[in-house]
């Protein structure tokens, strides 16, 4: 439980297997020629038009569906909204820090930096430039202690963390990565000390696990990454312009965010299980584990305590055994597309 409820319109992905899904992260990479962007400040934020990046991406065609427009390719839908910053790739939710804008003249456009930073490395992961493969998950249950995080009539968040980062350690280990707790009991961390634990290591990824509350009418999941430089965060409208630690890795960031948040949704232990949770988006934040953490991260908010009928679901094993399978299954599809070999021409 780290952030309030947000106002953003969930709707239901409109793509429903994870064959789609899954060729967004393993799409076939062509290299595209360089285009000729025109970039143009927004009140003073780079925008280029979508017609560019259609081209850039090779999208084949584009259609009107209501208020929204659809881009495809085979394989890949991209669906955007003038006015909004949520936009779907293949039915699943990013909240964007920009929002796409109808300009006079030049049509649809998108903010370069969230180009850079959301399309690009969900479109193309094997283009990311600092990409690095990795054998260690440190796995931070939230809260502990004092601290028992959100609190329903059943269960404390700071036990459901631990719980699922358990199930996640066992899950892990079968998979033959190496695995890191920050805790293992209930005792209280700082969030300097979860990051700490986590920077000894090398060539690790790290994951932050956490239950919500909100709203009453609240539900469903999502999993942040740090907020670029230069954006404002889904908690705050100040844009922080330096960059810290955790931004070396925005571009990891986002796939791994994917490919969990992915798997959350649409993921085969959604059907294994039976849950259909509502898709709350890959969002971006500065929560103080994220902002100095040396390696790719994440934090997962996997329903709310708040809700009267996920607040009972997310205390049963079998949803914490669902969370943590999809968890785990979302780390090892980020392995895969994050070690594909690059297209050379
Ligand atoms: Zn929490």
């Amino acid at each position: 439980m780290l952030n309030p409820d947000f106002r953003f319109v969930m709707g239901k992905g409109i793509f429903s297997t994870i064959r789609l899904w899954c060729v967004l992260l393993f799409a076939a990479l062509v290299c595209t020629t360089a285009l000729a962007w025109d970039p143009v400040s927004i009140n003073g934020v780079r925008y280029v038009p979508m017609s560019d990046m259609r081209g850039h991406y090779k999208f084949t065609s584009e259609e009107r569906k209501d208020s929204r427009i659809l881009y495809k390719k085979p394989g890949i839908v991209l669906e955007v909204k003038p006015g909004s910053q949520n936009i779907k790739m293949n039915g699943l939710k990013f909240v964007l820090s920009f929002p796409i804008v109808n300009h006079q003249s030049k049509g649809l456009m998108v903010a370069v930096l969230d180009l850079h930073k959301i399309f690009e490395p969900v479109l193309r992961p094997v283009y990311i430039k600092n990409r690095r493969t990795f054998d260690t998950v440190v796995i931070d249950a939230g809260h502990g202690g004092h601290d028992a995080g959100a609190v329903n009539r059943m269960a404390r968040e700071a036990d459901l963390n631990l719980d699922v980062a358990k199930k996640l350690q066992t899950i892990l280990k079968q998979q033959g990565l190496k695995t890191v707790m920050t805790r293992t009991t209930n005792t209280f961390l700082t969030l300097q000390q979860r990051v700490d634990i986590a920077n000894k290591y090398q060539n690790a990824i790290f994951v932050s696990i956490h239950f919500n509350s909100g709203s009453p009418s609240a539900h469903g999941i999502e999993v942040f990454t740090l907020a670029p430089a230069g954006t404002s965060s889904a908690l705050s409208p100040y844009i922080r312009k330096d960059s810290m630690a955790g931004n070396a890795h925005d571009s990891l960031n986002i796939a791994l965010a994917t490919g969990i948040q992915g798997h959350l949704l649409k993921g085969s232990a959604t059907k294994k299980y039976g849950f259909t949770p509502a898709d709350r988006g890959i969002q971006r934040a500065r929560f103080s584990v994220l902002c100095t953490i040396k390696h790719p991260a994440v934090l997962v908010e996997g329903g709310f305590m708040s809700h009267a009928k996920e607040g009972y679901l997310v205390t049963t094993e079998n949803y914490k055994n669902f969370v943590a399978q999809s968890i785990a299954n979302g780390i090892k599809q980020y392995k895969t597309a994050i070690s594909g070999k690059r297209a050379t021409y």
